[in-house]
């Protein structure tokens, strides 16, 4: 199983969905177990992944190394805001299976969002990596908010290159920013999904099923790789995100939560702590409730959120919102699955094309 590791609760940014540097947490600030405890805790997993995670996990790069150096693990990955990726040991960096790093897109929005001068820093330093010769996966983690253009900020973070001409980022996720700030930081939500989202969203899949048919490429974009799996293979789908079965949030003090978003309403997620629960108790300990449960595309979506589902942020009305966006992508996937199914008739492209790293920390459904 993944398990997300809060390295610090520090971030040397202030970015506008999280305020980090405005917000205090139920927790330690700094990772208050001992090694020992953590390492016995893993060792009880026949296939444990650490995922690091915080805060920014590089803020605390000591204890992430020795980690790396003491704590074994079948695989490790990274979510990170990308502004010390370049401080990297080789020794460490090629130990990594994926790196999840967070950019908005274009520099105009990831700046507006993410302050000043985020998009050359963040961009630098993947070039940077790709040049030392990392070759994993190195996927973009957006928030798409109102200023947002999903075709035109998708689309250019798939066009970047490296310096061998291969695509900079090897997969696009985003996340819309729904349920997490106020419903009211939104000027015109309703019109922006309206004009701007779901007519992007048609020519992002259109351009994203071109690039089948014309060069046989299945790009990794997370929200229609992922869904597009389950339509062709009609396997049900579960928490996308992997909270609650199968990716766990390790907490600064060592107890366990479903999500690692939720930690100022962690009695509600706590799961275990890693001095006294057994891994396999972890399985199955959280699911969503309704409407997810009785949803017609339950199979298809997996349930979104598992805060959202169990919070309600935004209310009823808000949750309604929130999965009309959801039956609009599954939708639009829906009637563009003939050409899929053609082409991999054909063999143009082959069903392991639409493989991807499970529950890694993307979660699929925007
Ligand atoms: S579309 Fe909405 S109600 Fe249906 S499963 Fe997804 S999140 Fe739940
Ligand atoms: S999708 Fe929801 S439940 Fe899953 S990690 Fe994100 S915030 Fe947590």
């Amino acid at each position: 199983m993944i398990y997300n590791i809060i390295l610090t609760h520090d971030c040397n940014k202030n970015c506008t969905y999280c305020l980090n540097q405005e917000s205090e947490v139920p927790f330690p600030r700094q990772v208050a177990y001992s090694l020992d405890d953590l390492k016995r805790f893993t060792a009880m997993d026949d296939h444990p992944v650490l995922a690091f995670y915080g805060g920014e996990p590089l803020l605390a790069m000591d204890l992430m190394e020795r980690m790396m150096d003491e704590v074994p693990a079948e695989k490790y990955i990274i979510q990170t805001n990308g502004h010390f990726l370049n401080r990297l040991e080789d020794e460490y960096l090629f130990q990594f299976d994926c790196m999840l790093v967070s950019i908005d897109g274009r520099k105009e929005i990831t700046d507006f969002y993410r302050g000043e001068g985020t998009h050359d820093r963040v961009i630098g330093n993947v070039e940077n990596l790709r040049k030392r010769g990392f070759k994993a996966e190195i996927t973009a983690r957006m928030c798409a908010s109102q200023r947002t253009d999903i075709h035109e900020d998708v689309s250019y973070l798939l066009g970047l290159r490296d310096g061998r001409d291969a695509p900079l980022f090897s997969g696009v996720h985003w996340q819309n920013d729904m349920q997490f700030g106020a419903r009211e930081d939104w000027d015109d939500l309703d019109g922006w999904l309206r004009e701007s989202y779901y007519p992007g969203i048609e020519f992002l899949v259109e351009d994203w099923i071109s690039d089948m048919e014309l060069q046989g490429d299945v790009r990794l974009v997370y929200p229609f790789t992922g869904i597009m799996g389950t339509l062709l293979t009609g396997t049900p789908a579960k928490l996308r995100c992997g909270c609650g079965h199968f990716n766990h949030n390790i907490c600064t003090d060592g107890r366990i939560t479903a999500c690692p978003v939720s930690s100022d309403f962690y009695p509600r997620f706590l799961i275990g702590d890693i001095r006294s629960t057994h891994p396999r108790e972890l399985v199955n300990a959280l699911e969503c409730g309704e409407p997810c449960t009785s949803c017609t595309i339950r199979d298809i979506c997996g349930g979104r959120c598992l805060y959202a589902n169990l919070l309600k942020p935004w209310g009823e009305a808000g949750f309604s919102n929130t999965c009309e966006t959801v039956q609009h992508l599954v939708n639009t996937l829906k009637r563009q699955q003939p050409r899929v199914r053609s082409l991999l008739e054909t063999g143009r492209i082959s069903m392991a094309q639409f493989e991807y790293f499970k529950y890694n920390g993307a979660e699929i459904i925007p």
